[in-house]
């Protein structure tokens, strides 16, 4: 049998024509206050979280995607995305920021039921979290993501999600840290740093957009 060849994902530059090469995408779990409490959780005792999706989950700016199976309950959730040009073990918070290449708006799509189910029955996340195209993510901007700025989401024009970056818990010089310790981060990974209150329900046929001040925006549909 002949083995299939895999491409590598890529993600495109903002004023470039060089392409980010994917090799992991990595998210933090609950790194809003407001979105840790309309979860449930108590924002003032929990370490970051991590969990994972497939480098191949990425989808870019501007797609049509059909809608996901298995669900009835598929969630957005905006967030800042940060794309490694280098990487390490046991990064120190103050030696992070030289690892970043730049930032990008992300979708952390969920299938909320799923994750529902799992939560329940202490079971893993990755079919809530690591479906196929489960990782839109617009153009990355070279350079040091900004600490605050307007983060928000709308579908079919209404605003559903809307804080800013001052808001997260954790600042991303202290998620790539913590998230060394676990697994020796790399050049390509990324890391979606948590999305702020507002998560709902995105039905089949909606557009879904999504910005961040000063950086290019995401937008995607689905299939009705
Ligand atoms: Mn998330």
């Amino acid at each position: 049998m002949l083995l299939p060849e895999v491409d590598r994902p890529t993600i495109a530059i903002a004023g470039s024509s060089d392409r980010f090469p994917v090799r992991r995408i990595y998210c933090v779990g609950q790194n809003y206050a407001d979105h840790a409490r309309e979860m449930g959780s108590d924002p003032t005792r929990q370490a970051p979280f991590f969990f994972a999706k497939p480098g191949d989950a990425v989808v870019p700016d501007g797609s049509a995607l059909p809608f996901p199976t298995r669900t009835v309950d598929l969630h957005h959730e905006v967030e800042l995305v940060v794309a490694l040009g280098a990487g390490g073990s046991d990064i120190a918070p103050d030696a992070a920021e030289r690892l970043i290449f730049g930032y990008a708006v992300g979708i952390d799509l969920t299938r909320r039921d799923l994750q529902a189910e799992a939560k329940k029955a202490g079971r893993p996340w990755d079919m809530a979290k690591g479906f196929d195209r489960s990782a839109p993510i617009g153009p990355i901007t070279p350079g040091v993501p900004p600490a605050q700025g307007a983060i928000a989401l709308t579908v079919d024009g209404e605003v559903r999600q809307r804080g800013d970056l001052d808001q997260m818990i954790w600042n991303v010089a202290e998620i790539i840290a913590t998230l060394s310790t676990f697994v020796e981060l790399r050049g390509g990974d990324l890391i979606f740093t948590g999305t702020p209150a507002g998560v709902g329900p995105i039905r089949a046929g909606q557009v879904v957009r999504a910005t961040i001040d000063g950086v290019q925006p995401l937008e995607i549909s689905f299939d009705a």
